[in-house]
């Protein structure tokens, strides 16, 4: 039986987890933090059939928003995954847009258009969605290790044999996958990989008590000091609704748990929120967060085997559509590394090797 071990428990780690163990490997996911813990439990999970249409991801996100669908099923769903209506708009603080709204939202806000349907766009509660697929791997005979990855296992000939924890404990296996999201940088320190970057957002979980229809919002709206934000809101199957608006440039700490918001970041959300819809003004706030999404220079994610390196493989930088790529990531690798290629998806566009390596001497001294 193939030993895989598996660095990183978001979304993208537990899904190959998932996928390998579905196909009878040992799978064994270190995890540094908790499962979940970082952008994998605090994204939108907002999914969409063919918003990537035109980019390498396109074949990939279709793939997966299939493969959500059937986990959603064969799984007994235990993260709220539920189809939507999904809108386009926009508000300007204090002011009454005028036009035809919906019924749960403020006059502020204007909606311009329908830019996805239940057949076309759906959703899933983002941290149950990865703690109830490690599960799932975890019933089919997968290991969830906690510990910090350090450090790789390496025969004479440079093959990979396992990786090394920083408390000094290693863990064999026949192949190690580089699945850190944005602290993937760090295994460039033991593998040559491109870079990937960590671009910083905040969202809030309102409890809305079912009060929001199935709906998720993209909106423009111009803040009263004139700058113009993003928001993006989606009202999940748990009466929660979740709502993100504010990126930032803020530094991605070493330990993932050291993740918090900007100051000031969550509470300029909030009265955002609270401006755009009467129930959410009314709702409490039960989380105010920050993650950061993975992103290799070119936008596009890498899934591969590491050149050069037997046994070695990443997946990583699936930036703002990692939940929604998870499902279809997680069975290209088990078919990459049990089978040597993937049949459902053509992996040529996301080969690691398409960019330049970063030089670890630029983490100065991490
Ligand atoms: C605000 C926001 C909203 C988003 N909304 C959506 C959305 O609506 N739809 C969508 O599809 N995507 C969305 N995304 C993107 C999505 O969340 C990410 O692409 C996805 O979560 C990345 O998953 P991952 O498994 O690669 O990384 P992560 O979730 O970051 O997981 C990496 C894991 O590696 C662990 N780790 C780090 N270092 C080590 C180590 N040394 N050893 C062991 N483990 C380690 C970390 O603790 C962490 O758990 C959003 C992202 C953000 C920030």
């Amino acid at each position: 039986m193939k030993r895989i071990v598996i660095c990183g428990g978001g979304a993208i780690g537990v899904a190959i987890a998932y996928f390998l163990s579905r196909r009878g490997a040992k799978a064994i996911v270190v995890e540094r933090h908790e499962v979940a813990g970082s952008a994998s439990g605090k994204s939108g999970g907002f999914l969409a059939l063919d918003w990537c249409r035109g980019s390498p991801v396109d074949r990939l996100a279709r793939r997966s928003f299939a493969l959500h669908a059937e986990l959603a099923e064969q799984l007994g769903n235990p993260w709220g995954y539920r189809r939507l209506e999904t809108y386009s708009g926009w508000a300007i603080a204090n002011q009454a847009a005028g036009g035809a709204s919906r019924p749960w939202l403020s006059d502020d806000v204007a909606i311009t258009g329908q830019i996805g349907s239940p057949q076309t766009t759906a959703l899933v509660e983002p941290r149950a969605f990865t703690r109830g697929l490690m599960r799932a791997a975890e019933a089919q005979g997968a290991e969830l290790r906690i510990g910090t990855v350090a450090g790789l296992v390496r025969s004479a000939g440079g093959a990979v044999e396992g990786v090394a924890l920083d408390d000094g404990e290693t863990v064999d296996a026949d192949a190690v996958v580089i699945a850190m999201g944005p602290w993937s940088i760090l295994a460039t320190r033991w593998l040559p990989l491109p870079a990937v970057y960590g671009f910083k957002g905040h969202s809030l979980v309102f409890d809305a008590r079912g009060q929001a229809p199935a709906e998720a919002l993209f909106l423009e709206y111009q803040e009263a000091s004139g700058e113009v934000l993003a928001p993006e809101v989606f009202a999940r199957a748990d009466g929660t609704v979740w709502a993100c608006a504010i990126s930032s440039t803020g530094a991605l700490p070493i330990d993932p748990a050291q993740v918090a918001p900007d100051d000031g970041a969550p509470a300029r959300l909030e009265a955002l929120c609270r401006r755009l819809s009467p129930v959410l003004a009314a709702a409490p706030v039960v989380a105010r967060q920050a993650c950061f999404r993975p992103v290799a220079e070119d936008g596009v994610p890498l899934i591969g085997r590491v050149p050069g390196v037997d046994g070695a493989y990443v997946a990583t930088a699936h930036s703002v559509w990692g939940m929604l790529n998870a499902p279809a990531t997680g069975e290209a690798m088990a078919e990459l590394i049990l089978d040597g290629g993937a049949s459902h998806v053509d992996l040529t566009a996301f080969a690691p090797d398409r960019l330049k390596t970063f030089d670890p001497a630029r983490l100065h001294g991490v």
